[in-house]
Order: structure tokens, then C-alpha cells, then sequence
């Protein structure tokens, strides 16, 4: 089963093509890795699933439903999730407290104002779902302590796991390992390996092709906005494109 596809996807910003007719098909319940060098446009990508930039051209599908030309919460709302490259946590709310805001859509803030009951289950909803969410990642105990106070790599946890507080249908990761150590690397690579186990679908954008190479079920690799290599990975980055794309310049 399907659970992405893009089909001709193009985003210009004016004169310059970031993203310029890309296909490609994620299989539900794989890891797969988007790669390419710097500029090739996979945030940008990641951008146009999420609904944060609009296609000049193309279409986007998850799960069969037309995800292009909706906005960001419709597209929240049907299960897709993602992280930044940049830590987006808010520095003054617990780590508990970042990961629920990834658990009730703005349910609760909207219920407050009308239903208070409705908002206090919704809050006790997204409180267990948050919990989980952290014990997925590993980060039992520290609910009550603010990002800033913990190590690098746990706040990515704390990202991961606000995505996943959602229960999303398709996580979309983007280089959840800048700036790691090695050690920390190989613990989120564990955890993705294991989400992956778990049958949740994920699109990876990765630099260190070493490291998708080996995490991944499938690869799609891209230079200047377009797809020049798609398969599985091993063979797909011993392809003559792809080395040329990482080495040759
Ligand atoms: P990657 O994630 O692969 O490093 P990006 O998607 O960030 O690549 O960028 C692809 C290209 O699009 C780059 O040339 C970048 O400078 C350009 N680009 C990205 N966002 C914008 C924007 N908002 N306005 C203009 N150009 C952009």
C-alpha cells in the first residue's frame, strides 16, 4: 500500500526551480530515505508535503487523499508530522508540556473556550499520549524539565517525540541527526529502526548517506529539484549519478 506519492511536484521560488518534477512513492509501513547534497531541495520537499510552501505544479497523495492545496492543520490533522533541522521546542514550557502540543491540534485551546469539560478529557488525552510518546523515545522521567536544560540529543528526542505524540501516519524526519555525536546518532537511528518495526512510515532526509544507507528500506535520491536515482539503497547509491552528485564537486 501507498502511503506517499508525489507525482511532477515543482516548487519556484521566482526564478529558482528548488523542487522541479519530482515522483516518487513511499510503501506504507517503510523507512525511506530522501538524500541528496546540500541545495538539492529536500526541504523544500519536506515543506511541500507538510503544506508550508504551495506546488507550482504537481500533486502530492497520502494514504490516497489529495494533500496538496490544503493547509497546514488539514494536513497535521490527516496524520502527517514532521521535525525541523533547526530544534523548534518552546523554551519555557516542560518537556511534557512541548510534546502535548503535538498531541491535541489546538483541540483543547479551542474546547477551553467553549467546553471546559470537554477541554480538561482532552488535556488528561493528550497528558497519557505525550507520556507515551516520551517513554517511546526514551525519555522517561524528564517530563518536568525544560528543553534547555537537557543535552543536545535529548531535545531532539523531545522533537521526535512531540511528532509522535500525534500517533502520525506518516513522520516525516528532517536531519533528526545534525549535530550529533556518534553515540547519539546511532541511538536515533535505533529508535527509527524500531518505529519502523513498529509499521509507522517514515521519510528520512539524511546527508550521511553512509547512515541511510544502512537504515533505510528505499531511496530516493535527489540533485537540483529532480529525482535522479530510486531504488533500494544499496544498490542506489553505488549508481554512477549519485556518486557524481556527492563527489563531483
Ligand atoms: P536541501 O534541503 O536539499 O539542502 P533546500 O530545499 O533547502 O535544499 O533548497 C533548495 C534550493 O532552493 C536552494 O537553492 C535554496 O537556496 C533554494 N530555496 C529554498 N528555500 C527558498 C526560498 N524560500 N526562497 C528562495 N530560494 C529558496
Amino acid at each position: 500500500m501507498t502511503a506517499l506519492r508525489c507525482e511532477d511536484v515543482a516548487v519556484h521560488f521566482g526564478g529558482v526551480k528548488a523542487v522541479d518534477g519530482v515522483e516518487f512513492t513511499v510503501r506504507a509501513g517503510s523507512l525511506c530515505g530522501l538524500v541528496g547534497p546540500n541545495g538539492s531541495g529536500k526541504t523544500t520537499l519536506l515543506n511541500a508535503i507538510s503544506g508550508l510552501v504551495p506546488l507550482t505544479r504537481g500533486r502530492i497523495t497520502a494514504g490516497g487523499e489529495a494533500v496538496s492545496g490544503r493547509a497546514v492543520p488539514h494536513i497535521a490533522r490527516s496524520g502527517i508530522r514532521r521535525t525541523y533541522q533547526a530544534i523548534r521546542l518552546v523554551p519555557g514550557l516542560t518537556v511534557l508540556q512541548n510534546v502535548m502540543l503535538g498531541a491535541d491540534d489546538g483541540r483543547r485551546l479551542l474546547d477551553g473556550l467553549v467546553r471546559p469539560r470537554r477541554a480538561a478529557r482532552a488535556d488528561r488525552e493528550s497528558r497519557d499520549r505525550a507520556r507515551e510518546a516520551l517513554a517511546r523515545v526514551g525519555l522517561t522521567g524528564l517530563e518536568k524539565s525544560l528543553p534547555g536544560a537537557l543535552p543536545y540529543g535529548h531535545q531532539r528526542r523531545v522533537e521526535i517525540a512531540r511528532a509522535l505524540a500525534a500517533r502520525p501516519r506518516l513522520l516525516l524526519l528532517d536531519e533528526p541527526v545534525a549535530g550529533m555525536s556518534p553515540v547519539e546518532r546511532t541511538e536515533i537511528g535505533d529508535l527509527l529502526t524500531s518505529l519502523r518495526d513498529d509499521g509507522m512510515t517514515q521519510l528520512l532526509v539524511e546527508h550521511d548517506l553512509e547512515m541511510v544507507t544502512r537504515l533505510t528500506d528505499h531511496l530516493v535520491v535527489v540533485d537540483f529539484g529532480r529525482v535522479i536515482a530510486d531504488g533500494d539503497p544499496a544498490t542506489t547509491v553505488r549508481d554512477d549519478r549519485v556518486r557524481e552528485a556527492y563527489l563531483g564537486r
